[in-house]
């Protein structure tokens, strides 16, 4: 869309007063990164991190009205707060201090979902999304209703890798309804943004949309979530790790000492804030050549089954550094689907029936509720 249709959203903006400052949140200078795509418009409306829940209603107001434009069909608009105004949530404590309570400030924000599993990584590259996607389709092959949620806001994948094209739309309004890919419930803010679009966000800002991919999506009922974390073991990562009802975290890392000295960052991140660590899953283990197949071992396998006894977490799977593997996930094909009977994919359905049984485990009850019976 033009540059005009910036200038509208934002004449309209101006009509939106700050409830306190009696001024419009234009006039205030809160609000930043407009991107349109097509007819969905998002943004950035800049709060004080202590007033972030009392400037909920001001944030709706400004996606209806900005929904109420001619030729717009949704709006996402985030809360964000400037880092240098402090964490929106309260920092962990250093090691050794009392562990905070865990997650007491969470709310469950998404209640027909049973569980939310994190896939997080120390670092970017090391197969983190490909690791998500696969999971979260193999939890779909052993029958459960899973949802796919794509934190990783700086760079969103699942849109290319899950093969979900599209943009979600709201029936009521108010919520959007995920889009769909080979039965699973999908959501990023890849697909309100351009992929090739440079990302706006900024640490408070990921979490803030994090809450709202949660919370203003139509998620339905489903018992398990994936969600695929921004890599790195930031604020922004952190503070998700304590706002967000999780029921364990997936580590993925590559075998080399560098990404692994990066995973141990990740373990201690989740142990800070007491959720469970389901795990580690070594990817890119292993190459196995398509020719020959014959097995060699590149990264020095083993060091992510290493690191996991060392640090006291369980050693879920080691994934093959596969041509396959990458071919179909650019191709919006997860192995899983695409070539269920595979090695490769057999690697991520044990991968998944692992998280299943620590899910259910955790939960102290089947992930799948048993099917009701109805009397006719
Ligand atoms: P991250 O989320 O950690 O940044 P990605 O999942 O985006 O990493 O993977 C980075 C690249 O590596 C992608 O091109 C992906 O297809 C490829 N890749 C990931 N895992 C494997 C694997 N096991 N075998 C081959 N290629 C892989």
């Amino acid at each position: 869309m033009s540059a005009l249709f910036s200038e509208e959203v934002l004449r309209r903006l101006e009509r939106i007063v700050h409830p306190k400052h009696g001024r419009s949140v234009v006039e205030l200078g809160m609000v930043s990164g407009i991107v349109i795509r097509g007819s969905n418009v998002g943004f950035a409306l800049e709060v004080d991190p202590g007033e972030a829940q009392a400037m909920e209603p001001l944030r709706r107001a400004c996606e209806d009205a900005v929904r109420a434009l001619p030729g717009v069909t949704s709006c996402t608009v985030v809360l964000t707060a400037e880092r240098r105004s402090g964490p929106t949530a309260p920092a962990a404590a250093p090691s050794g201090a009392p562990r905070p309570a865990p997650r007491s400030d969470s709310k469950p924000l998404v209640p027909g979902v049973r569980a939310i599993v994190a896939v997080a990584s120390g670092k970017g590259g090391v197969g983190k999304s490909t690791t998500a996607v696969n999971l979260a389709f193999g939890l779909k092959t052993l029958g459960l209703r899973v949802g796919l949620l794509d934190a990783d806001i700086y760079g969103p994948s699942v849109p290319r890798m899950a093969g979900a094209s599209g943009r979600p739309v709201s029936v009521d309004g108010r919520q959007l309804r995920p889009l769909e890919s080979f039965g699973v419930r999908c959501m990023s803010m890849g697909f309100l943004v351009d992929e090739e679009a440079p990302m706006i966000w900024r640490g408070p800002m990921v979490q803030s949309a994090l809450q709202q991919m949660l919370a203003d999506v139509d998620w339905g009922e489903l018992d398990v979530m994936v969600v695929d974390l921004p890599p790195g073991t930031g604020d922004a990562q952190l503070t998700m790790a304590q706002r967000v009802p999780l029921t364990g975290a997936v580590i993925v890392s590559t075998p080399q000492d560098i990404a692994l000295l990066d995973a141990r960052k990740a373990i201690n991140m989740f142990r800070k804030v007491d959720v469970p660590i389901f795990g580690i899953v070594e990817n890119m283990s292993y190459f196995c050549c398509p020719h020959c197949g014959r097995r060699t071992e590149i990264f020095a396998h083993g060091g992510a089954r290493a690191c996991a006894e060392r640090y006291g977490v369980d050693f879920l799977a080691e994934i093959p550094l596969d041509p396959l593997i990458r071919e179909l996930s650019d191709d919006g094909r997860p192995v899983v689907v695409a070539d269920p009977e595979s090695p490769q994919a057999r690697a991520y359905l044990d991968l998944a029936r692992s998280v299943r049984d620590r899910i259910e485990a955790q939960l102290g009850r089947p992930t799948r509720r048993p099917p009701e019976i109805v009397w006719v």
